[in-house]
């Protein structure tokens, strides 16, 4: 029976997993980053693996014979990390995706820092900052006012001087996004093009407001990766695997 790691650390990763055992062979890996996490069905791993390295000696031990990747689209390390290692050991590698969004108006930036940048240009002064803790720190120097809602608290720091911190994990509703842009004030939202039903109402209630989107793109992808946008693409290509 093929053995497989399924990278997650996402509902697209917990759900594969559920569709997948017991009857196909997997252990699941998170990063450990979040205190609580929702964990997958079936063997779950916690923790890096020490770089190409170490990954490539942990997928030798465990006898892994393919790699499905369903972290976050904006995890570029490790999917780097697991495309190149699966291309020396010549195992097949597959890369869960959930498509984008579509940008629409917003204001399309590479990167954390850009966005920053596109907050201080279009002076925007009350922002829904929604790029997760390891994006807060690109605001740091900013005068704007900041409602950052994380799953984890960033670390005091990196945090821009003037802010609300909302502790709080997805799914989230139109009514309740709406609601929360119109109490603080919002004037702009800043989000990562994650993708997925999850999290895109704070899209539409800031459509549906006239608030401006700053929006961070996706990294891109190693090349030549196999890549399916669904959870049932991906267990057709698990089964096709044995
Ligand atoms: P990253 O920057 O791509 O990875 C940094 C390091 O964390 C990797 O080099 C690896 O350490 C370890 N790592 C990452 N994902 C791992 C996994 N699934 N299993 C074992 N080790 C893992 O990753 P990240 O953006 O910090 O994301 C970490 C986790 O959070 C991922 O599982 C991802 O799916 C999830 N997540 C990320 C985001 C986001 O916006 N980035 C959002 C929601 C969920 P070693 O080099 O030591 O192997």
């Amino acid at each position: 029976m093929t053995r497989l790691l399924l990278l997650g650390g996402t509902a697209e990763g917990r759900a594969l997993a559920a569709s997948l055992h017991p009857h196909v062979d997997i252990i699941s890996s998170l990063a450990g980053r979040v205190p609580d996490p929702a964990l997958p069905v079936g063997p779950v791993r916690i923790g890096g693996f020490g770089g190409v390295d170490g990954l490539r000696r942990w997928l030798v031990a465990e006898h892994i014979d393919a790699v499905v990747d369903a972290t976050h689209p904006f995890a570029a390390t490790i999917t780097a990390h697991a495309a190149q290692v699966c291309g020396e050991l010549n195992k097949p590698y597959l890369m869960l995706a959930r498509p984008p969004w579509d940008p629409g108006d917003a204001i399309v930036v590479a990167s954390d820092t850009q966005a920053a940048e596109a907050v201080e240009q279009q002076r925007f002064q009350r922002i829904f900052l929604t790029t997760g803790r390891s994006g807060v720190k690109a605001f740091a120097g900013s005068a704007a006012w900041f409602l950052i809602r994380v799953v984890t608290a960033p670390d005091d720091t990196v945090l821009p001087r003037r802010h609300q911190v909302v502790l709080s994990r997805g799914p989230y509703g139109y009514d309740d996004e709406l609601a929360l842009l119109r109490e603080h004030d919002i004037d702009a939202v800043v989000t990562k093009n994650s993708g997925g039903d999850m999290t895109r109402a704070k899209l539409d209630a800031a459509a549906a407001l006239g608030i401006p989107v700053v929006m961070v793109a996706r990294p891109p992808l190693p090349a030549g990766v196999a890549t399916v946008g669904t959870v049932a693409e991906a267990a057709a290509w698990v089964a096709r695997l044995n």
